[in-house]
């Protein structure tokens, strides 16, 4: 029985402090959680999290400075910079549906606190005998320590009841085995795959932070699509994403074999760990391939795609800032750069895209192109494309970069304020991006004023996706009938095109 068993750590200066300081005030403290766990396997504990039996505010009197976040009885305590987290013994009861306890009832014992905690390797603490030589003993009461040796995961007591309790611990599941390299015990994996139908009861922030998790840890045993996997496996992933699970059995024609769902869960697996959100972009780019998908075409999955992600976003509460940006590079992953592309066309490009998303999107592309056995280029080359644009998209690309404003078109042009001088600054920006030595005063002006006297000229190119042409890992058949799929020529002289390498 490792119960008792002796384990001698060092700890970090702030949580020695924490433990010493509740012990002088006559109180128990213990390490407890994922930073035990990781002890007992011998790996370095990235946040270390202290129970006790002293009440929030008893804790956030004894450390000045301490935060108190949350009702679950969390005080941050930073005794030299570094935050540790206290946490009242809980003893938690009052669940009314999975989605979250109702109300916390402090526990009276380390026991009882252990004891409402989700899995065996988990509910392991750590009681100090001596802070100095910082010899301690393990608390184990399921043996928690002998599962992370046989490789189990198990839940802490009758799995039915502790999934029944919080849905979340379902989905954790997932992220612990495929993090520490564990199976799940039989009669747990039973109950998850019972209870599946009930994350969907889960709020949209917990089940966004669980992924996100699942998406950044430097950690993990396993890639990231390991766990994403064994959602679906468990019936989790149609539960919480069902536009994901529906990508399964969507064919590819692709150098890799798989369908979209194996594509998507390869792309995030080719995305830097450290990049959370860049990864939900991957594994979200191809969400439109389901709905779009006719005769092994997928035309303007991107945009199907789009509008999911945002839905699916949404429902995360992803902030709108993050948000935005994923379904910014869910709606451009399709370009298709070749040398033919004007130097316009390049900086039309950039302007639809922003400058800001250009490197999450060359990333995302180079993913892609990974997951799907392709090399770019069909046509053109990426490096050559980041070339391109250090060279010609300097210039102006918003209105607000022009050279003159509303303002001043209307005191030199006599104009009225009104929709068309409105019109006329979007006319002058495209006239820019097409030939930026336009943008000075005079010459905006006497493109204004020609624009004014001949109305009915053409106006000017109008900036469509006319450049995006499907990735280069995608199946060819979907550049039919895309009208973005040819080269744009643009009227007139091309002064500034660049000859293609040959
Ligand atoms: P990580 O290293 O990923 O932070 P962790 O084990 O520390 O893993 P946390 O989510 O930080 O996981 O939670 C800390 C501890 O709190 C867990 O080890 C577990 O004992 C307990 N815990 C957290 N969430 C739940 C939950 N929903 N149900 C039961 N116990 C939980
Ligand atoms: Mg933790």
């Amino acid at each position: 029985m490792p119960d008792g068993r002796r384990l001698t750590v060092s700890l970090p200066h702030g949580v020695r402090r924490v433990l010493s300081v509740l012990a002088d005030a006559d109180h128990e403290a213990a390490v407890v959680g994922g930073s035990v766990r990781d002890l007992v396997a011998a790996t370095e504990p990235v946040d270390w999290d202290v129970a006790t039996d002293a009440p929030p505010e008893v804790v956030a009197g004894l450390f000045p400075g301490a935060t108190w976040e949350n009702r679950f009885g969390t005080v941050t305590v930073r005794p030299d910079g570094e935050p540790v987290e206290v946490t009242t013994y809980r003893h938690e009861s009052g669940y009314r549906d999975a989605r979250r306890p109702d109300h916390v009832a402090w526990g009276r014992s380390l026991d009882e606190d252990l004891a409402r905690r989700d899995f065996t390797v988990n509910a392991i603490a750590w009681r100090p005998l001596d802070l100095e030589s910082g010899e301690g003993e393990l608390v184990d009461p399921y043996d928690g320590i002998g599962d992370l040796q046989r490789g189990m995961l198990r839940a802490v007591g009758d799995p039915q009841q502790r999934f029944a309790e919080d849905a979340l611990r379902l989905v954790r599941a997932a992220r612990f085995a495929t993090r520490l390299g564990l199976e799940i015990e039989p009669a747990t994996e039973e109950a998850i795959r019972r209870n599946a139908a009930s994350a969907a009861s889960l709020s949209g922030e917990r089940v966004r932070d669980e992924l996100l998790r699942i998406l950044s840890d430097p950690r993990a045993a396993q890639p990231p699509s390991a766990a994403l996997l064994l959602l679906e496996r468990l019936g989790l992933l149609a539960v919480l994403f069902p536009e994901l699970a529906a990508l399964r059995g969507v064919p590819q024609a692709k150098a890799l074999a798989g369908d979209a769902l194996d594509h998507s869960l390869r792309t995030v697996d080719a995305l830097p760990a450290d990049r959370p959100l860049l990864r939900l972009a991957g594994l979200l780019h191809d969400l439109g391939k389901a709905t779009t998908l006719a005769d092994g075409h997928f035309i303007g999955h991107e945009m199907e795609g789009a509008a999911l992600a945002a839905a699916l976003l949404e429902r995360l509460r992803l902030p709108r800032r993050d948000a935005e940006r994923i379904v910014r590079l869910v709606s451009q992953h399709m370009f298709a750069y070749t040398p033919e592309w004007t130097d316009a066309a390049v900086r039309r490009f950039v302007r639809r895209v922003g400058p800001d998303l250009l490197d999450d999107l060359f990333a995302l592309r180079a993913a892609d192109n990974a997951a799907s056995g392709a090399r770019e280029p069909q046509h053109g080359d990426l490096g050559e494309l980041r070339q391109r644009i250090a060279e010609v998209a300097g210039g102006p690309l918003t209105q607000s970069q022009l050279a003159i404003d509303g303002r001043v078109l209307m005191q030199e042009l006599g104009l009225e304020a009104g929709p068309r001088v409105g019109e006329l600054l979007r006319e002058l920006l495209e006239a820019v991006i097409e030939d930026p030595t336009l943008n000075t005063r005079e010459a905006l002006l006497g493109h204004a004023q020609r624009s004014l006297t001949n109305p009915g000229a053409p106006p000017h190119q109008q900036a469509q996706a006319a450049d995006g042409a499907p990735a280069a890992g995608d199946n060819p058949a979907a550049t039919i009938g895309d009208p973005g799929a040819a080269p744009r020529t643009p009227r007139g002289a091309r002064p500034n095109r660049r000859n293609p390498p040959s």
